[in-house]
């Protein structure tokens, strides 16, 4: 397909919120160009827990026996441990999914093209640029392979939809890129050494506590692990974590039950994926007339496991939104949504990020929660749509 000059909505960013947004967009009628800067399929730091309220939205835009063919594996329960083998385990909400991005993302994009969308991966926004009416035109550059070759969109509306920091967040000078966030990330896929050797984590997602961060632990589909930690960056030295060692040999360590866990599994990747600057704070979902939607709007805490649900869902509302009123702009009515819905979930989201990286808390209230089963239930419950 060739790149349109122009479109009246384009869409930055295929994760699970601009490919939802692409795909309801067009569902809806509308002309939506989305551009992508890595070519699918590929892997992404991801805990991979797909939460619930994910399905409504795969259910709602009409995917769900498509999705069902990638047999991703339900998971009911979410059993949290401490460094000193205190453990919780609390009935979910509603029975999650496990599917890797290297499918889920894919699976989105080609979505979004079969509901109509223009779809582009491989290309990359550089630049946004206000234009006379509101419009607004993007600065592209598309790899061929040693070759950059520029081009430009014009849109009369723009949704960046790219994720928890990029380049265009300094270009706007969006007030959290000035913060520098602590946290680093890690993710890999495993398998078992031998055969039945996790089968106590079927149905289940388990969460790692140890000072300075967590581990998550859960199946995907083909019978792999995801092991996905985020951890302060500070534990790292200058050559990998504080001892020397890949980050993944370093938690064997730092709790007890995730090492037990670590010590029955082998890494399908060479080397785990990386990320660093996750920023846990609030942002502005919409400003010089542009939407923000999913991590680009604001990202919740990972181990709320809640993030690809929110993206989706998100994308639903803001698709609704602009097919009422386009022509009209609804900027100030998508801040209201958008805050109503989602900032009270965000903050209690670094709350629970707080206690759980600090051991002296957690361990308590761990055990705690234990004598309580209802409020840990309610707990989980919180950070929920
Ligand atoms: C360690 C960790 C673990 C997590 N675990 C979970 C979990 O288990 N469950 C869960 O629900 N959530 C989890 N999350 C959160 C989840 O990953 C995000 O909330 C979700 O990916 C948000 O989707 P998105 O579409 O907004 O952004 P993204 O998924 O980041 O997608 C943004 C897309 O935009 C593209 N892009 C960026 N810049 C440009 C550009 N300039 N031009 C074109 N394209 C661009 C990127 O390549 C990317 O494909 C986790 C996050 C982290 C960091």
């Amino acid at each position: 397909m060739t790149l349109p000059d122009r479109t009246e909505i384009a869409v930055i960013g295929a994760g699970p919120a601009g490919s939802t947004l692409a795909a309801a967009l067009a569902q809806r009628g509308r002309s939506v160009v989305l551009l992508e800067r890595d070519r699918f399929p590929r892997h992404k730091v991801c805990g991979e827990f797909l939460s619930g309220e994910s399905m409504d939205v795969v259910d709602e835009l009409g995917w769900r026996s498509a999705f069902e063919e990638f047999g991703a594996p339900t998971m009911t329960t979410a059993r949290l441990t401490a460094p000193d083998g205190a453990t919780l385990s609390v009935d979910l909400p509603r029975p999650a999914r496990g599917l890797s991005r290297y499918q889920l993302d894919a699976f989105l994009f080609d979505q979004a093209c079969r509901s109509g969308a223009h779809t582009f991966d491989g290309i990359e926004v550089q630049r946004i640029e206000a234009l006379p009416k509101r419009k607004k035109r993007l600065h592209l550059a598309t790899r061929l392979e040693q070759r950059i070759i520029h081009s430009q969109l014009d849109a009369d509306l723009v949704v960046a939809a790219y994720g928890r920091r990029t380049s265009i967040d300094r270009r706007l000078s969006r007030p959290f890129f000035k913060t520098r966030s602590p946290w680093v990330a890690f993710k890999g896929h495993h398998q078992m050494n031998e055969p039945g050797c996790a089968d106590d984590l079927r149905g289940v997602v388990e969460l790692h506590a140890f000072s300075g961060g967590y581990c998550g632990a859960s199946f995907v589909e083909g019978d792999k692990l995801n092991i996905c930690t985020m951890f302060r960056a500070d534990l790292l030295g200058p050559d990998g974590p504080a001892d020397g060692g890949a980050p993944f040999d370093f938690l064997r360590r730092v709790n007890s039950p995730l090492g037990r866990r670590l010590a029955g599994l082998k890494p399908c990747f060479e080397r785990p994926l990386s990320v660093a600057q996750i920023p846990l704070t609030i942002k502005q979902p919409a400003r010089e007339e542009i939407f923000f939607i999913g991590d680009a709007a604001s990202m919740i805490a990972p181990l709320a496991g809640d993030g690809q649900a929110m993206a989706m869902e998100g994308s639903l509302i803001l698709a609704d939104l602009l097919d009422r009123h386009l022509p009209t702009v609804p900027l100030e009515q998508w801040n209201r949504i958008w805050r109503r819905r989602y900032a009270m979930r965000i903050q209690l989201g670094r709350l629970f990020n707080a206690a759980l990286t600090r051991p002296k808390l957690s361990a308590p209230v761990l055990r705690l929660l234990n004598r309580l089963p209802g409020a840990a239930h309610q707990l989980v419950t919180l950070t929920r749509g």
